[in-house]
């Protein structure tokens, strides 16, 4: 499998097999990689030729030092993963900050049509543009035809379907469910971070979720949302940061229920230092 460090020379080796008309499948990584990224790039194996998995820390989509500092970065056990993988080719593009931004780190401006104005758009300030500035650069290094996303991060896979939308890049914008560690926490690379009385505390986010999921069949969203608050204000370890419902096409949060749109419940939680999201469609 091979790695590169630079554009230039993942340039040469994609055009070299593309010559060929295959097809091209991307799925972009921060790294420390778990089964959860795992299965997006098995899923691009089976639907392209090549699959291209960047590893990248973007420090333009961080609006917290400390986290972007403490982010893992495991490159070599991340190529040793992707070799346990059966059949298929992988090339991993693993670039420095300069080989995406040159000596300028900084993020374009987006509009997303109000996809990032709520929950994650709110609370951390500029992580949208971040994600679209460096996304648009990897779609234009790399040129897929399709591209992998999580929809761990439910809000940035919409994100990313209006950028190439409004952009006209031409690559299918592919999701992927939300894989889980057997007690119901979210795969994330930042778990690894955790603290292990916050390990054994996190579940309890995704089984607040599973339960605000059955209780938005027989009560308003008002009465989920208190509740939600209620169980977090009373738990002894986990801080949360918001709760929202939201109609899942548009991300505006609900206003007044309506039995012909599609509800999700989105959700971020401090778990100690560690900041971990997660998301439920709710009907
Ligand atoms: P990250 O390395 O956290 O930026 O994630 C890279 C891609 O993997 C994104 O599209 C994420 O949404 C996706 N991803 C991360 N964790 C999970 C998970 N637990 N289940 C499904 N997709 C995930």
């Amino acid at each position: 499998m091979n790695v590169f460090h630079k554009k230039s020379d993942l340039n040469k080796a994609v055009n070299t097999f593309k010559s060929a008309y295959q097809t091209l499948g991307l799925v972009p990584t921060m790294g420390a990689l778990h089964s959860g990224h795992l299965a997006l790039i098995k899923k691009a194996l089976s639907e392209n030729n090549l699959v291209v998995v960047s590893i990248f820390v973007n420090p333009t989509q961080f609006d917290n030092t400390s986290d972007l500092q403490k982010y893992p970065r495991t490159l070599e056990s991340d190529v040793a993963m992707l070799k346990t993988l059966p059949e298929g080719e992988i090339m991993v593009y693993a670039p420095s900050v300069e080989d995406i931004y040159g000596d300028n780190v900084n993020s374009s401006n987006f509009s997303f049509d109000g996809l990032e104005d709520n929950m994650e758009g709110e609370f951390r300030t500029g992580h949208f543009d971040g994600v679209g500035t460096v996304v648009k650069r990897l779609f234009e290094i790399v040129k897929p035809d399709n591209a992998y996303f999580g929809e761990k991060d439910f809000q940035q896979l919409m994100i990313i379907k209006k950028l190439v939308e409004k952009h006209n890049i031409p690559v299918n914008i592919i999701g992927c469910p939300i894989h889980r560690e057997t007690d119901g926490l979210a795969m994330s690379s930042r778990n690894a971070r955790l603290e292990p009385e916050y390990r054994k505390a996190a579940p309890f986010i995704y089984k607040t979720l599973k339960s605000a999921k059955t209780k938005f069949g027989t009560n308003s969203d008002v009465k989920v949302i208190e509740w939600v608050k209620s169980k977090f204000a009373k738990h002894p370890l986990l801080k949360l940061e918001y709760f929202t419902i939201a109609d899942e096409e548009s991300l505006q949060p609900i206003n007044r229920k309506s039995k012909s749109k599609s509800y999700r419940a989105f959700i971020a939680v401090y778990a100690g230092e560690i900041r971990l999201i997660d998301n439920i469609a709710l009907n």
